[in-house]
């Protein structure tokens, strides 16, 4: 099995992420995450939030609707322009990328004429399905930043420098091939639309690569590349784009983007040309997963493990009673576990040895176990992931110190 056959595999025997709609024999390119997936997407996207709102004077938030007007999508060019080139296979009709592929890759037939075709997904409202009632999902969550600049402006009392984040789904139509979590049909987006006088464009940049890089590092991705747009791939609102590209099993593609959008937006919904300049650094929420548990994923000799950050880590803590027939041990540790104000799990089936091979796979730092010593001194052994080492702690010093992480 390669390394990305084994993640997916290890995601889906733990419970971080299933294949979406598996009893109906699967949707190609969803997939839903589990109860360990869940708590990672949820601390990546709550310290994205802190770093980058919470903690900052010059950034403020938003929530807007994923149904917007048509109209912003004819207005920020994506009806005409967010396309990718098509062509269909004459012999067995599979859709391909034309500037991917010469002959089907699949039979190796003659493929058609490039035709133009849009990755947003179309729906209506009301009963009747009419060009009139059509709208989009949102294929990026910046339009929502851009279409309340006003309102926020006003509200927030921001002077420039400032920003306007956002988290939220985006929709994109893909056909190629998705790699897990990579390429998916719903997504989410952590952006920040920062808005800055055109002359500092080049320090804004920049700086704000920088501050992207130092995200990677604090949550322990290391494994990444700066690859700068040439002028023809630039996205028609781009003067300057890099990508964080990062080194997947499956090759090294990209992870996060960063952008100098110019004025193009605030003026094509309606502002005066004297618009403030944007830099644009965008975070796939999907991505920085799947990069996560690429960069933790360790097969070492008697176990697999995720080396995950602590902060990253679903489960902070794990409490194991030594033996669960043994009523006092089991009320001790479940008192201990009462304690932990830290997302945590209690674990009494089987073996010991067992208990940590499956905490090890999930990440979790920790795990605690009270056995006949603790009884007569208050004392847990603390067994830590990464090391294997085990070493006894005194209950009280323990609680405080995981509590106050
Ligand atoms: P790609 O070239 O891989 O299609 P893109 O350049 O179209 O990506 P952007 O439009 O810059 O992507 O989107 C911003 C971020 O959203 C990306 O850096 C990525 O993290 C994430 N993203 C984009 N498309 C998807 C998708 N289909 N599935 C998961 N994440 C995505």
């Amino acid at each position: 099995m390669d390394t990305m056959q084994k993640i997916i595999s290890l995601c889906k025997r733990r419970g971080l992420v299933f294949p979406g709609s598996e009893i109906y024999g699967g949707l190609a390119n969803t997939w839903d995450y589990g109860p360990y997936g869940v708590e990672i997407i949820k601390n990546i996207k709550d310290l994205w939030w802190e770093r980058f709102v919470k903690l900052r004077e010059d950034i403020v938030g938003i929530q807007s609707a994923i149904l917007m007007h048509p109209r912003v999508w004819e207005s920020s060019g994506h009806v005409a322009g967010f396309t990718d080139p098509l062509s269909d296979c004459k012999k067995c009709k599979k859709r391909w990328r034309s500037d991917q592929h010469q002959k089907c890759p699949e039979c190796g037939g003659e493929l058609t004429g490039e035709r133009k075709f849009n990755l947003m997904f179309k729906t209506f409202i009301g009963p009747v399905e009419s060009e009139a009632s059509a709208v989009y999902l949102r294929p990026e969550t910046a339009q929502g930043m851009f279409v309340n600049f006003k309102n926020v402006k006003d509200t927030a009392r921001k002077k420039l420098p400032f920003g306007i984040a956002q988290i939220g789904k985006a929709f994109r139509n893909e056909i190629t091939p998705g790699n897990f979590v990579f390429r998916v049909l719903e997504f989410e987006q952590m952006e920040i639309e920062y808005f800055i006088e055109e002359k500092n464009w080049k320090k804004e940049f920049k700086n704000w690569q920088s501050e992207m890089e130092k995200w990677c590092w604090d949550i322990g991705l290391t494994q990444y590349k700066i690859r700068e747009h040439d002028q023809n791939e630039l996205s028609h609102y781009s003067k300057k784009t890099i990508d964080i590209e990062y080194i997947y099993p499956f090759g090294q593609k990209e992870l996060y983007g960063l952008a100098y959008r110019t004025n193009y937006d605030l003026r094509a919904h309606g502002s005066s040309p004297d618009a403030p300049h944007v830099i644009e650094p965008t975070f796939g929420v999907d991505r920085t997963f799947l990069a996560i548990i690429c960069e933790a994923y360790k097969e070492e000799k008697d176990r697999i493990v995720l080396k995950l950050k602590p902060e990253i880590a679903p489960i902070k803590v794990a409490v194991f009673p030594l033996l669960r027939n043994q009523k006092e041990l089991v009320k001790k540790a479940r008192e201990v576990f009462t304690r932990l104000k830290v997302s945590k799990e209690f674990d009494d089936n089987g073996n010991i040895g067992k208990r940590y091979r499956r905490q090890d796979e999930i990440g979790t730092p920790h795990c605690l176990t009270i056995d006949f010593e603790t009884l007569k001194n208050n004392t847990v052994t603390v067994r830590e992931r990464d090391s294997m080492k085990q070493k006894r702690v005194e209950i009280d010093k323990l609680c405080k110190s995981i509590n106050q992480f």
